[in-house]
């Protein structure tokens, strides 16, 4: 056995889905560990600290809420919520209490695999450069270079404006996290989602995507989930 695999805690009570979802992470090279209900797994948590959390939210003792509270108190864990709730409210809930993304039920193994590969890479990237002096993201053809403020696609320079490039860099610093159209603005602007600012994120997203390239329909850099925010693509 590899002495390095990722420890991904799951929490969930139905036994199907577990079990699925464990032999899922265990194939693909994680090592799972498993709790039924909120309690049990803030026992596990406190003793695997793992690198990773899926949660489901409809568990027997409390709302598996309670547990993404109970870790962002001192740890920035990524935390994959997993629910068969749908609506935009709960979404935008449990992300902006501090959860990495959202999958919803039913959902492929492939979709959760690259969500938790995203969830993992993204905070590997934040440990390790950061916004630190000469740190530079890359994602396929497209590059920051945090220093000179400037951002590429194939070596070619993009001509955003202050803002777009502010959007990007935060969506860089948390790629493969869904983030809220709140977080964003209050990001950017320091204010409050209202409709004004959201159409102004909507205006200044909408450039940023042309001028990188983005297509409706294609496989994009930013994500947009319409009604909860954007994500920049593993
Ligand atoms: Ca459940």
């Amino acid at each position: 056995m590899k002495q390095n695999k990722y420890k991904i805690l799951l929490v969930e009570d139905e036994d199907n889905i577990r079990n699925l979802v464990a032999t899922m992470l265990e194939t693909a090279g994680y090592q799972a560990i498993l709790a039924k209900s909120c309690s049990e797994a803030k026992m596990m948590y406190t003793s695997y600290l793992p690198d990773l959390i899926i949660l489901d939210l409809g568990l027997p003792d409390m709302d598996g809420i309670h547990l993404l509270d109970h870790v962002r108190q001192n740890a920035l864990t990524p935390i994959i919520v997993l629910s068969a709730r749908t609506s935009e409210a709960d979404k935008i809930e449990a992300l902006d209490r501090g959860a990495n993304d959202y999958v919803i039920k039913p959902f492929s193994s492939g979709e959760l695999l690259a969500r938790v590969r995203a969830a993992l890479r993204n905070n590997r990237f934040s440990a390790e450069e950061g916004r630190l002096p000469g740190g530079r993201f890359t994602l396929k053809e497209l590059t920051i270079d945090y220093d000179a403020r400037q951002v590429y696609i194939q070596s070619e320079p993009i001509r955003l404006t202050q803002t777009e490039y502010n959007i990007v860099a935060l969506l860089s610093e948390n790629c493969g996290k869904m983030m809220t159209y709140a977080a964003i603005i209050k990001a950017i602007w320091g204010g409050y989602a209202q409709e004004g600012s959201i159409k102004k994120l909507q205006v200044n997203m909408a450039n940023i995507r042309r001028k990188i390239g983005d297509k409706p329909g294609k496989q994009n850099y930013i994500a947009n989930e319409l009604g909860v925010g954007y994500r920049l693509n593993e």
